[in-house]
């Protein structure tokens, strides 16, 4: 019989904060964690890396050891792959100058399809949608709350179906970055790159081709993978010598209920590992 007594990892090296999509600040999320006496947290936003300073402070100040991370978005053939990028070298700018790249791309593709719009007719301006963003990173989710506010649709989800997904038409596509180019950033940059949940979208067809340029890790540990998946992962991970990191993506428990921060995770280990592999980049 198995017992039901939850162990706590000592690391969770997936978290996201306000700074992308999380709900608690960086500062909050690293006094979570040290009320539960995680012993490190990566903080991985989505194509940002505007939260580390702040978890930095906290971490001083709560005794939480900060893996400066990200999390990039990348597009394999239509399949969303995620690759991690852990404790990049804050000196070497060429990862921070892409996302700046890639967050102004962002921009552009929103205001394109504001544009269309306004071709068909929608009364909606550039500047209603910046304001409703508050600050965000402007998004389709902000123009959808516009046309609901306006009463041209009867909720977000009407909004998107009818003009916002792609073959709608006011679709602009997004800018684009390949696995391969993720994974080539984040070592330019100094970092660690890792698969983040392979198994949410079965990638590992990938692995061989993502070894060859560069990946580093796989992430083995997440709230998302079933145990039968982490010991595929564990497998994998053993075949093609990537280190086996862990976490649970957490975004506040409001956003994905049942993934509770530290759930998920590594011993600290790997954490020592991470920083090795790194600092052998940090030349
Ligand atoms: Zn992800
Ligand atoms: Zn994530």
């Amino acid at each position: 019989m198995h017992n039901m007594e939850i162990r706590y990892p000592e690391a969770d090296l997936h978290c996201h904060t306000t700074a992308s999509d999380g709900l608690l600040t960086p500062w909050e999320l690293v006094r979570n964690a040290a009320d539960l006496k995680l012993k490190a947290i990566g903080i991985t936003d989505h194509d940002t890396i505007s939260g580390w300073d702040e978890a930095e402070k906290a971490g001083r100040i709560f005794g939480v050891d900060i893996i400066k991370g990200v999390e990039l978005n990348t597009d394999w053939s239509g399949v969303e792959v995620h690759i991690l990028g852990y404790e990049i070298d804050p000196r070497k700018t060429v990862l921070q100058e892409k996302l700046r790249e890639l967050r102004e791309a962002r921009q552009i593709r929103i205001f394109k399809m504001i544009k269309k719009l306004q071709e068909l007719g929608i009364p909606i301006s550039k500047s209603e949608v910046e304001e409703g963003s508050r600050g965000e990173s402007i998004g389709r989710p902000h123009i959808a709350q516009i046309l609901v506010e306006k009463g041209i649709v009867r909720s977000q989800g009407e909004a998107f179906d009818r003009f916002l997904v792609p073959g709608a038409p006011a679709f602009v596509p997004r800018m684009k970055i390949t696995p391969e180019e993720g994974i080539r950033l984040i070592r330019q940059g100094g970092g660690v790159a890792v698969l983040a949940h392979p198994g949410i979208h079965s990638v590992e067809k990938g692995l061989p081709q993502w070894v060859k340029a560069g990946l580093q890790g796989i992430e083995v540990s997440h709230s998302e993978h079933s145990p039968a998946q982490e010991i595929k992962y564990k497998e994998l991970a053993k075949k093609y010598g990537l280190l086996m990191t862990g976490g649970s993506d957490f975004h506040g428990e409001d956003r994905k209920p049942g993934v509770s921060l530290g759930k998920w995770g590594t011993s600290y280990n790997v954490v020592e590992e991470l920083k090795k592999l790194a600092q052998m980049q940090h030349v």
